[in-house]
């Protein structure tokens, strides 16, 4: 089985049941860290979308949810440069913070974001990532939670893009010639 996204092809790499039941796991294990904290879920824009909107359904108290755009990417390789295109205008200090990634690559990305983060003096940071690639990272973040850890390849599907397509895939793809 294939699919095809502009001009690449991508295989199979993680079944929609997988996802469904390691997500729930997660908003589940995230309660049982944070309970009723009310926590604030900041969400990395675009690509955590579908993430966020399982773990946050898993979470089973009273929780808010915040949205920031933060780019490094384009096309299938990082571009090295952190874009934040939407300003977070929620006060964070104080608060119990999840963050909510879909990919952690390099790292660069949070690493930065981290940064801004934290001068904000929130309560607590918790990072969490739906996708993380051990082996391409440089930057010295510490996930605290990860639905899987995936080789040093490129995939799309549930919210990640190739170049906008690709994101209502309920699964994951991985690009067929690295496969
Ligand atoms: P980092 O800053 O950690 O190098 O890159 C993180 C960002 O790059 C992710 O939020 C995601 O947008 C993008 N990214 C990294 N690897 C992939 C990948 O394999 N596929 C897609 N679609 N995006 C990726």
């Amino acid at each position: 089985m294939r699919i095809r996204l502009h001009d690449l092809n991508f295989v199979p790499m993680i079944p929609e049941e997988e996802i469904k039941r390691r997500t729930s796991e997660m908003g589940k294990e995230l309660f049982n860290r944070l309970g009723d904290k009310n926590p604030l879920f900041i969400v990395i824009l675009n690509g955590a979308f579908m993430f966020a909107a399982d773990l946050v359904r898993a979470y089973s108290a009273p929780c808010e949810m915040a949205f920031v755009t933060l780019s490094s990417y384009s096309g299938t390789s990082s571009t090295g440069m952190v874009t934040t295109t939407l300003e977070l205008n929620t006060n964070i200090a104080g608060r119990h913070i999840v963050i909510v990634e879909d990919i952690v690559d390099t790292g660069r990305t949070l690493h930065a974001f981290l940064q801004t983060l934290n001068n904000q003096q929130p309560a607590s940071v918790t990072l969490t990532a739906f996708l993380r690639k051990p082996e391409a990272q440089v930057f010295p973040i510490q996930v605290d939670l990860t639905g899987f850890d995936i080789e040093n390849k490129f995939v799309a599907g549930y919210g990640l893009d190739y170049d906008q397509l690709g994101r209502n895939l309920p699964g994951v793809w991985v690009l067929e010639s690295q496969s």
